[in-house]
Formats: structure tokens, C-alpha cells, sequence
């Protein structure tokens, strides 16, 4: 009787096991050199292999929870400069805990690792590409788009969802806002508006026009939206510092996805009545020069209202910049340095 009641117990624990597995039979899981097994953190790198020129190594965690779920990959510094997306995410490394964590989080805090160690802001030192833009990337490029296929094939091929964050580069005071992109697959799009609610920024681009072919990708969030990952960018930070509010709603906002997501127990609240902005005003610089702004960050602006005004290097007047339509000062230029084409302000217009 004894010996009967043994081989049921562990005939029943077979099967428990066999049910786990068939919904989810990652024991393990590699980006990189990071391995993390089930319940594990696990710390490496993603590596670039040399090329055309250098390699470098792009840092990566693995948190891979101690239940199954999604997979949710989290990105910060494709430009090196903008730093409370850097840090948010290094704090969510220490913050994340795998016991607590239905799923596998992928984190990635410094993409852009040249311009990181250089404070260059824009693009990769290396090779002057913007490393947001030539997704999904190519293993014959320059160092940017090796990167860039190592991301795609590495994370974004394998994960389930994807949140890239950027902000307010050296020059850009911006104030917090997300992208919501709009693919036409009506279901996908639902899930991403559900994450970008969930996320708790109350002011949310939605972005229509992004390219719509996965081999053309151009950005890391629309390379994982072209693949039929619901997806989005969230923005903050601002020119240099380290704000605790900025990184604060960025590690806060991960963690409300994660709970929307059922990563997490974690009971979401969803961001109410935001701010929908259907249109984008980027203003350039016509000349070189000095500017001299007349509105901060999320000032709200009348059509026809002055934003700054650019003098020559001896502060005599060259150009004056007024709003061409009223909205809301996503960000504006942050120092008086000023070439020919930098953008000055970004325009949010508000759906009507
Ligand atoms: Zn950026």
C-alpha cells in the first residue's frame, strides 16, 4: 500500500511538470552570454562582431522568471546622451526580481555603448549613424547596423514585446511623452494602446506614417511592430541631468506594463483622458548660429506665437522662429549652439 502511494505522488508530480512545460517550455533562456534558468537573473553581453570595423560588446540582463509568461525586452540608449532612460533601466536590473516574475524580462540599457563612453549625442561615434534608424540591420554594415541585426536577430526575433526608451538628448529639453504606433492590424494595435495606457504617460504621439516593411524596419520598436509584436517608445529626460521624477515614471511605467501584462501581481490602473497628439512639427535650423528661446518645455503655444529667435555669433538678430500652428512644446533646443539644420522645437498638435 506504502509503495502504491509513492509511485501515484510521483507519477502526479510527472505530470505537473509535463503541464509547465507544454505551456511554456523555456527552462532556460540566452541572449548573448547570458543564460538565466528559470527563477535566475542572469548578467552579459551581446556581442557586435568586428567588421567593416570594430566590434563592441552591448550590455545585457536576463531576468527569467520563476513562472512562465511573454517575453518583454526593454531598451534604453540607442542614443548614449540620454541618460534617465539609462538609468531607469539600470535601476529596473536591480529592481526586477525573477521569484516575483511570470515570463522572462530582457534588459538592455546601453545600446549605443560608444557614444555612452564618449557623450556624443545622436549617433554612433563609430560610424555616424543614428542607431535608430537602420533596423533591422545588416551583418556586412558598419558597426550601427551589425548592432542593429544582432538586436533583431538576438531580441526582437524572440521576444513578445518590446518598449525602446529615449528622452531629451544634450540639446533637447523635452518634456515625458510616448509613441502609440498605429500598424492597421487592428488587434496588435489594441494590445500596444492597452501598454501604452498601462505605462501611465499621459501624453501619447500616435505615429501612423512608420514604415510598414519589416525588412525596412528603420526604428527598434517599429522592427518589432512590423513582426506582430505590440510595441511602443516612451520619452523622458532632458539635456544632461538625471532627473529621480523622469527616471522614476520611466522604471514605474515598466513595471505597470509588466503587471498589465500579468507578469507581475501587480493591479494596473490604466493612464485616463490623456493628451492624443496626431501631429508633429519639427522646426530646423535655417543658418548657423546662437539661439535664444522664448518658451520652455510643454509650454503651450498659439499659432503664429514666437519660440526663440537665432542672432549670428556677434548677437545680431538673423532669424526669429514662430509656432506655424498652436500645440504643445514637446521639446526645444536646449543650448544656443546651433547649425544648420539641428532641430530647434518639436510641435505636439492635439487630436481634435
Ligand atoms: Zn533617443
Amino acid at each position: 500500500m506504502l509503495e502504491t502511494k509513492t509511485v501515484l505522488r510521483a507519477s502526479f508530480l510527472v505530470c505537473l511538470a509535463a503541464t509547465a512545460l507544454a505551456q511554456d517550455s523555456r527552462t532556460a533562456f540566452t541572449v548573448g552570454t547570458a543564460t538565466a534558468q528559470r527563477g535566475q537573473k542572469a548578467y552579459g553581453v551581446l556581442k557586435v562582431p568586428a567588421g567593416v570595423d570594430a566590434g563592441y560588446d552591448i550590455p545585457v540582463v536576463v531576468v527569467n522568471g520563476a513562472n512562465p509568461g511573454p517575453v518583454l525586452a526593454v531598451f534604453a540608449g540607442a542614443h548614449g546622451s540620454e541618460y534617465a532612460s539609462i538609468v531607469a533601466v539600470e535601476n529596473l536590473i536591480t529592481l526586477v526580481r525573477p521569484a516575483e516574475v511570470s515570463g522572462t524580462l530582457v534588459l538592455v540599457p546601453i545600446v549605443n555603448v560608444p557614444s555612452f563612453e564618449r557623450m556624443v549625442p545622436h549617433v554612433n561615434p563609430t560610424d555616424n549613424k543614428n542607431m535608430n534608424r537602420f533596423y533591422p540591420g545588416s551583418p556586412n554594415g558598419t558597426q550601427t547596423e551589425r548592432a542593429s541585426y544582432v538586436i533583431t536577430k538576438e531580441i526582437v526575433d524572440r521576444c513578445d514585446h518590446l518598449i525602446d526608451f529615449h528622452g531629451g538628448d544634450l540639446d533637447e529639453n523635452l518634456r515625458p511623452y510616448s509613441y502609440w504606433t498605429v500598424t492597421g492590424n487592428q488587434k496588435q494595435d489594441e494590445e500596444s494602446r492597452a501598454m501604452v495606457l498601462a505605462f501611465g504617460l499621459d501624453h501619447i504621439i500616435i505615429s501612423a506614417d512608420r514604415p510598414k516593411d519589416p525588412n525596412a524596419s528603420r526604428f527598434l520598436e517599429n522592427t518589432a511592430s512590423t513582426r506582430g509584436k505590440p510595441s511602443f517608445t516612451a520619452e523622458a529626460g532632458r539635456s544632461g541631468p538625471v532627473s529621480t521624477n523622469d527616471v522614476a515614471v520611466l522604471v514605474d511605467g515598466v513595471q505597470r506594463v509588466m503587471g498589465h501584462l500579468k507578469m507581475t501581481r501587480r493591479v494596473v490602473q490604466p493612464v485616463r483622458n490623456p493628451v492624443w497628439i496626431d501631429t508633429l512639427i519639427t522646426i530646423a535650423a535655417e543658418q548657423d548660429g546662437v539661439f535664444h528661446p522664448a518658451v520652455d518645455r510643454d509650454a503651450h503655444v498659439t499659432k503664429g506665437q514666437k519660440i526663440g529667435l537665432v542672432t549670428d555669433y556677434l548677437n545680431r538678430p538673423l532669424h526669429e522662429i514662430f509656432a506655424s500652428d498652436a500645440g504643445i512644446v514637446l521639446f526645444v533646443r536646449a543650448v544656443p549652439s546651433l547649425k544648420k539644420g539641428d532641430t530647434i522645437a518639436s510641435l505636439g498638435v492635439v487630436k481634435k
